[in-house]
């Protein structure tokens, strides 16, 4: 495992192309309604990323053929948007990334489609607080143990489960970079954190049970029991001190 280090200047770059990913993830979540298609969103992105003078992170990766990943309900991660119309109590995950000038960001957020449930807003509530505890442990001198095992500890105690199949990652001129991150673990192992590192932590939690399954457009992955999802996500940079969240802004 080789885990990259960033220059203040290489890590200025990523800056950047945080900005982008936070906004076209604010304007997507403005735009979110009953009624829409999916595809609708991700037309949306395409047209954001233009002007901003970006490129996709996703579209092609792999294959995968959007520029956003939207993935509805038991749908976790990775769903290709489409013709899939959003029903009024629908939850919606938009995860989505961004290459400038040869640096990546990545970011996703979970939202309600209208009025959701209660159940429905506290997994969210509690999935964004989840990647808060985990950005809080990403300081220099701890291990990466320390991210992981605080996500897993803010969800666990809240009832819910998290996606052990899929994790974050690091992220620099390739989106996905040495270390994985997993959204459980054991405070105190793993590798050390330092200064220059670039992050991208995000927690998927369940309602359910934690196993999930690939569906048959063989990119989005379900919960095995049909239980809820979300997923949020941001870039962030190992400082001195406190991490610096790239992807800052994301949140309409
Ligand atoms: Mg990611």
């Amino acid at each position: 495992m080789s885990i990259t280090i960033k220059s203040g200047q290489e890590t200025a770059v990523m800056r950047q192309a945080g900005k982008v990913v936070a906004a076209v993830l604010k304007k997507l979540q403005q735009e979110v309604k009953p009624g829409m298609r999916t595809r609708t969103l991700d037309d949306i992105a395409e047209n954001e990323l233009k002007k901003l003078g970006a490129e996709s992170s996703f579209k092609g990766y792999r294959g995968f053929p959007a520029s956003l990943c939207t993935s509805v309900n038991d749908e976790i991660v990775h769903g290709i948007p489409g013709d899939r119309v959003l029903r009024e109590g629908d939850v919606l995950s938009l995860d989505f990334g961004a290459i400038y000038q040869g640096f990546q960001a990545d970011a996703a957020v979970t939202v309600g489609v209208g009025r959701i449930s209660a159940a429905a807003r506290k997994l969210i509530e509690a999935t964004r607080g989840s990647l808060e505890a985990g950005i809080a442990r990403a300081r220099p001198g701890n291990r990466l143990g320390d991210i992981s095992s605080a996500v897993q500890n803010y969800a666990e105690s809240r009832g819910y489960s998290v996606v052990r199949e899929y994790t974050g990652h690091g992220i620099g001129r390739q989106m996905h970079e040495d270390p994985q991150i997993p959204n459980f673990g054991t405070p105190g192992t793993g590798p050390m954190l330092k200064k220059g590192m670039t992050l991208a932590i995000e927690p998927m939690l369940l309602t359910g049970d934690w196993h999930t399954r690939v569906g048959e457009d063989h990119w989005t992955v379900l919960t095995m029991d049909g239980g809820l999802s979300a997923h949020f996500e941001h870039t962030i940079a190992i400082t001195d001190a406190e991490a610096e969240v790239l992807t800052e802004g994301i949140y309409a």
